[in-house]
């Protein structure tokens, strides 16, 4: 089987590799871990329940190989791949497993007749192996599809199914509509994606409900999904504020959770325990920490009405071209500049106060000095200060904002062995003051040349965060909007004329059904309209995107109004560049990432130039930007100066021949 190491996915809020598979592909089994880890388990005197990728949504979650015929079906594999599970549940059999759970996350999405048929042809074959077994099939994090749902709750073999009834919100209905008598229901009631401790009276209610329905005997609580995607303990935190903390619920206090909701529901509720989560929840409602009148007026008064700048982009770039006069295939970088091993320690003893104040700015006053030089040396047309006065683009705002708390130790996987420890949004966002002005308005002094204000995104904010749930989430996402809205004016009225603000995580937020994604595009485009409506036409207002994957949302990106966007793109294999060719109408600037930042490899000119050729046979030469994909931030600087001196040469020389 083949695995593109370079192709992460977002599933949820976390990535996975996709496998990709062609016709020929070869199935076999290699690892016998989840085997080991059993028996491992078991030899501690613990009987768990082995959980697999069922095969149904392994292939649908695949992607065709390259160079596939377009004819080929994933799902044409199934015969190919069903052999290996057998071979799987038997040697579990075997180690004397009791129990076996298929993850079948995609029985959540758009499926048709021909997918959903799959799954009932899959567990059909593989009921023989499973008897014996209790094989339960788990669904999370959105409700399941009546269609899917008839067809799920009809499969072969399979004795329990679970659901996830936190995202779920249709399941409830879907269930009390039919459920299969004698079967199991895994009733996913404390979420699994969230740090929020659970209102255990109202999931007890539910379910007594459920308990009425499939049968006291055949109801299992459980958790929405698997605890990967929150944080591990709360024990970790103690820092962390008593009475946000009280709120919280991690892994291993879900978990008790869970325990607490079954005793209740066999009659051993422990009562002390319940009502001190009771208390803690009425202290989340009520508490003023949580909410600020104003802010959410402010927030309110959003919905329904429209916010956009008065002018439309063409005039807005002819007026910022005036001021800012530009060459063509104007240059830039997409902010952050190499953060060396110095800058973190500063960083690091300013912050346990081991330096003064004094010598942490002189320290990041001379770092912004040495990026903005180096950008004048290479001719970069539109500056940035490098960002070295941040952690985390998401981190450095949210420590600024209100309404936001941290963990010390609340680290979350987002892909293979790198973590992120998202800030905890608990209550109405505002901003107590300006959070970048100082550092943009020092690095403007430093040159002549426009210099990019930066910030990040409402939406990013939103969806590189723990979000409380007592809200919609459009509603924080618009809160956050308006505290960074204030920012980009106070940096207008700083004297900066170019403001960039970032929406790399935009497309993550998207919901896992087509039928929801308008519905969401709707409020973050909005939320990012509402940033950047109040400024004047002369302020270039720039953003940016990663993970290139975005021409089914294209006009979504139009409509964020933004003048200049700056895109991922080189690992796409030009799939940005075929909504243009397709006659997408695009009049604002672009500029499509012409290297990868991803790899320490430095591009050469003649590579660059014949990129931006590529980009010139499709766009517009007056609205084309040159600029790397991504930050710097992870390169070094003996891979940045020569990458982006090529880059700047390239787009001189096409310069010359336009
Ligand atoms: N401005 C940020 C940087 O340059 C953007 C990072 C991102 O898109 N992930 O680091
Ligand atoms: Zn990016």
């Amino acid at each position: 089987m083949l695995i593109d190491t370079e192709l992460w996915v977002i599933c949820g809020s976390s990535h996975y590799i996709v496998p990709e598979l062609g016709p020929e592909v070869k199935f076999s089994y290699a690892s016998h871990k989840a085997v080991k880890e059993y028996q491992e388990a078991k030899a501690l005197g613990v009987d768990t329940v082995p959980v697999f990728v069922g095969p149904v949504s392994y292939l649908l979650l695949s992607k065709p190989a390259k160079g596939v015929e377009k004819s080929f079906s994933l799902l044409s594999l199934l015969d190919k791949i069903l052999p290996i599970y057998k071979e799987v549940v038997a040697e579990l059999k075997a180690a004397g497993a009791s129990s076996i759970q298929f993850d079948e996350p995609t029985l959540v999405m758009d499926l048709d007749s021909h997918q959903l048929q799959a799954f009932t042809k899959a567990y059909s074959e593989l009921e023989a192996s499973c008897s014996g077994l209790n094989v339960i099939v788990e669904t999370y994090f959105a409700d399941v599809p009546s269609e899917a749902f008839k067809t799920l709750t009809s499969l072969k073999g399979v004795t329990g199914f679970g659901f996830d009834l936190v995202r779920g919100t249709k399941t409830l209905d879907l269930i009390k509509g039919g459920f299969p008598t004698g079967k199991y229901l895994f009733a996913g009631v404390v979420d699994g994606r969230n740090i929020w401790a659970n209102d255990l009276a109202a999931s007890l209610s539910v379910l007594q409900e459920l308990e009425s329905i499939v049968g006291k005997d055949k109801l299992v609580v459980s958790t929405s999904c698997s605890l990967l995607h929150t944080a591990v303990d709360r024990i970790n935190e103690p820092k962390l504020d008593q009475e946000i903390k009280s709120w919280l619920a991690f892994a291993a206090q879900k978990v008790v959770e869970v325990n607490a909701l079954a005793k209740a529901l066999a009659g051993h509720k422990e009562e002390a325990f319940f009502s001190e989560n009771a208390a803690a929840q009425a202290s989340r409602k009520s508490s003023p920490r949580v909410t600020n009148e104003a802010v959410q007026k402010a927030a309110s008064a959003l919905k329904g009405s429209d916010h956009r700048r008065a002018t439309d982009v063409s005039a807005r770039l002819d007026a910022q071209q005036k001021k800012l006069k530009l060459p063509v295939l104007p240059t830039t970088t997409i902010g952050s500049f190499p953060q060396t091993m110095d800058l973190r320690r500063v960083r690091r003893e300013f912050k346990a106060k081991k330096i003064s104040e004094e010598d942490y700015v002189k320290a990041i006053k001379e770092e912004i000095n040495k990026v903005v030089k180096l950008q004048e040396e290479l001719d970069i047309d539109v500056l940035v200060h490098g960002e070295p006065e941040r952690n985390d683009m998401v981190e450095y705002f949210g420590e600024q904002l209100s309404g936001f708390a941290f963990t010390a130790n609340g680290w979350v996987q987002s892909y293979g062995s790198r973590c992120v420890k998202p800030p905890i949004i608990y209550g109405d966002v505002s901003r107590p003051k300006p959070m970048t002005v100082f550092w943009s308005t020092m690095a403007q002094s430093m040159t002549a040349r426009p210099m990019k204000g930066m910030l990040t995104g409402p939406v990013t904010i939103l969806n590189w965060s723990f979000v409380r749930n007592d809200q919609p989430r459009f509603e924080t996402c618009y809160q956050i909007a308006l505290a960074i809205k204030d920012e980009v004016e106070d940096l207008e009225k700083a004297g900066i004329t170019v403001i960039q603000i970032d929406e790399a995580a935009l497309r993550e937020g998207l919901p896992l059904r087509k039928s929801e994604h308008a519905f969401y595009l709707d409020w973050a485009v909005h939320s990012f309209r509402i940033v950047n409506c109040g400024v004047q036409d002369t302020t270039q207002i720039h953003t940016h995107m990663c993970y290139s994957n975005f021409n089914d949302i294209i006009h979504s990106i139009i409509d964020m109004d933004a003048d200049v966007i700056t895109i991922e793109n080189s690992r796409s294999d030009e799939k940005l560049l075929s909504v243009f060719r397709e006659g997408v109408k695009y009049g604002a600037g672009i500029g499509p990432g012409v290297y990868d930042i991803h790899s320490p490899r430095i591009p050469s000119t003649e590579e660059i130039a014949d990129r931006i050729n590529k980009m010139l046979a499709v766009l517009e030469t007056n609205i084309l930007w040159v600029n790397p994909d991504c930050g710097l931030k992870t390169r070094k600087y003996t891979e940045v100066k020569p990458a982006l001196k090529n880059m700047v040469a390239a787009a001189k020389l096409l310069r010359t021949e336009l």
